[in-house]
Formats: C-alpha cells, structure tokens, sequence
C-alpha cells in the first residue's frame, strides 16, 4: 500500500480526543500514513500563532490535498469569524456531503434512514456579509451565483448516479427568496434536464421538507440545498438516526478534501474522556474512500458496525456507559 499523507487538525473541545481516537483506528486497521498534524481555531491562537486559521494549515492541505479535521469553536454574536467558513471559503470546499443512515442497533423512531445531504458550502447567508445600516437596524447578505448553483447542483447529480440513488430533493424556500433560492432552484433544474434526467428530481418548500422529514424519513434520498439550510438540516437528520455521535461529514472541492463530523466541539463535554468518536471515525472511512483505500474502509466499517450492533461497549450518547477510549478500543479489537 502507498503511504498517505494526510493532515490531521485536532480542533478545539473534544476534537483532540475524537480525532485521536479515530487516527487509533485508522492505524489499527492498518492505513499506512504520515499525519502531518497543524492547528485551527482557539488551539491555534494557544499555540501562538497569530490566525485562528494558520496559512501554514491551509498551505498543508493545499499541499496534501486531504485532511481530517476535529470541530473547533466559534464564539457566538462576536468574535472572530468562523474558522469553518474561512476554511471552506479559502480552499473552495464547495460540497458538504453528509451520509445519515440508520445504525445497527441503535434503536430510533425509523429504521432504513438512508439519505445524503449535500450542502453547498461557500456562498448563500454564510457569506458573513453584514452591515449596520443605520444604528438598531443591521442586514446579512444573502449571496447566490449561477456558477456556485450549477457546481453544487452537477456535483450532488453526480454523486447521485455514482451511488446509484434514485432521487434528488432541493429544499429552498423560493416562494420567498425568489431571486436567490429561485436561481438555487433554476440551475438544479436545468443539470437534471440537460444532464441527468434519469435521476428524480423534486422541489420541496423546506418548511414542508422538515415536515416530510420527522414524519417519513425514508421516502427521501439526497438532498440538495444552499448553505444555511444544510446545516439546519444536518442536525435534524443526525436526531433521526441517533444524534450527532452517528453523524459524518466531508467538505469536497476540486483540489483538496476536508474531513470532519457534522458536531460541534461539545463544550459542555471537552476534557472528560466520554464524547463518542464514531462520528469522525466514520468521516475516516469516506476519507478512505476519496483515497481509494476501499477495503480498509470496508474492514472498519464492519468493525464499528458490529460493536453497534452487539451493544455491550456503547458512549453515554447511544445509551451505554462507556467512554471514548474504551468504545475506540471496542472497535479496534474488531478489526
Ligand atoms: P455541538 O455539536 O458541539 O453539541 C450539541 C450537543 O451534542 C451537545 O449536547 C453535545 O454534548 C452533543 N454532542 C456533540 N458531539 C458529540 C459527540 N461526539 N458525542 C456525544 N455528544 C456529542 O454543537 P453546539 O453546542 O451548538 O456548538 C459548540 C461549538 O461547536 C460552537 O462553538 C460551534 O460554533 C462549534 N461547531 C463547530 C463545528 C465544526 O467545527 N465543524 C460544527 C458545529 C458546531
């Protein structure tokens, strides 16, 4: 096997812990990798650097093309801006693609979840634009380009007939925002005609669409939608199959890949030794999959899936009582 180079970004909170966990089991299963490890976040300004976001981080993953990234935090109303929002932005990590599909063994209100959200990742409301028109009225600009919409829209018809799913959902809110959930939706619209016909295609008000989700989640496939909705969406679709423990992610652009789960640094959880580390475990395995190490990504999802679905070594999250160290070695022993 060649050996990869991959970065690795611990984060802030519990990312130290998660991401370490899941180097453990890419090791274990036998990935052969030099970890070239660089901050981002607060840990970045506490190991001196100037940047939340260090250009010799970014340098690394443009060098490398390939990171896995722990959650860092962003203080809320003030303060820096996020460090996930300049990443994206800076290395053009246009789709955010999150698989949410029901787990063995984790008991939730559904079975057979399976459903991909793919979330544009650079534009919409999180273009961070915002201004004080004039003192106690303040605006955020919502940004949407033809261009940003067509990558996104090909991109999740792509990923669509590569996997051989059957239905695309766009949930926007056009009726509204006619002008830029109207041009999210016409360019979806127009690569399905032109270029993927074979692949439904439905538009749904995204208020319907949480409906249509909490109701029935199984009747949808991948979803399509700009930046913020994602998001939202992200989180409602991990409370459906067993929370954001359960929940990966991976932020894909044309020349470099981000890998991290849908959570957060869990602040409340940090330093204690308990958050569950499976979610970026599982962010590890479609890593291996962008890396075409395909059987190495086989052999640790059977691993994790097996200890799921025997449920004697659980975190507290999935109703068991055990900690990140000893649900990592739980799955390594699998292996
Ligand atoms: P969060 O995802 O950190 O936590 C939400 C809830 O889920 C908490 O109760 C937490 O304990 C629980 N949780 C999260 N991950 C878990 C895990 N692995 N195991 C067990 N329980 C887990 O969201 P938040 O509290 O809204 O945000 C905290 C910070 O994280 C904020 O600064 C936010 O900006 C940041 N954040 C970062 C990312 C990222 O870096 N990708 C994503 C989301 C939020």
């Amino acid at each position: 096997m060649a050996k990869h180079t991959i970065v690795m970004i611990p984060g802030d909170g519990i990312g130290p812990e998660v991401t370490s966990s899941a180097r453990k089991v890419l090791e274990a299963a036998g990935l052969s990798v030099e970890w070239v490890e660089l901050p981002a976040g607060a840990t970045a300004l506490e190991q001196g650097y100037e940047n939340v976001l260090p250009e010799r981080t970014l340098a690394a993953i443009r060098a490398h093309k390939v990171a896995i990234k722990g959650p860092v935090t962003t203080p809320v109303g003030k303060g820096f801006r996020s460090v996930n929002v300049q990443l994206r932005k800076a290395l053009n990590l246009y789709a955010a693609v999150r698989p949410v599909r029901s787990m063995p063994g984790i008991k939730t209100r559904y079975e057979n979840v399976d459903m991909v959200v793919v979330r544009e990742n650079t534009e919409g409301l999180y273009s961070g634009i915002e201004n004080e028109v004039v003192p106690g009225v303040v605006t955020s600009l919502k940004v949407a380009s033809e261009s940003a919409c067509t990558r996104i829209a090909r991109y999740a018809f792509r990923y669509a007939t590569k996997r051989h799913r059957k239905q695309i959902t766009v949930f926007h809110k056009a009726n509204i925002m006619k002008m830029t959930d109207g041009l999210f939706l016409n360019c979806s619209r127009k690569i399905h005609e032109e270029e993927y016909p074979n692949i439904d295609y439905e538009e749904v008000i995204i208020d319907a669409g949480c409906m249509k989700l909490v109701q029935d989640p199984t009747r949808l496939d991948v979803l399509l939608m700009e930046n913020l909705y994602g998001d939202l969406i992200s989180d409602l679709c991990a409370g459906l199959v067993g929370g954001l423990g359960v929940v990966p992610g991976s932020n894909i652009g044309d020349d470099a890949a981000v890998f991290e789960a849908v959570h957060g640094s869990a602040p409340d959880l940090a330093g204690k030794g308990v958050a569950n580390p499976l979610a970026v475990i599982m962010s590890g395995v479609m890593m291996l999959n962008h890396i075409h190490e395909e059987a190495l990504a086989r052999k640790i999802k059977t691993a994790y899936d097996t200890v799921l679905q025997e449920g004697k070594t659980l975190t507290r999250d999935l109703g068991g009582s055990a900690g990140t160290a000893e649900f990592t070695d739980a799955i390594i022993a699998k292996l």
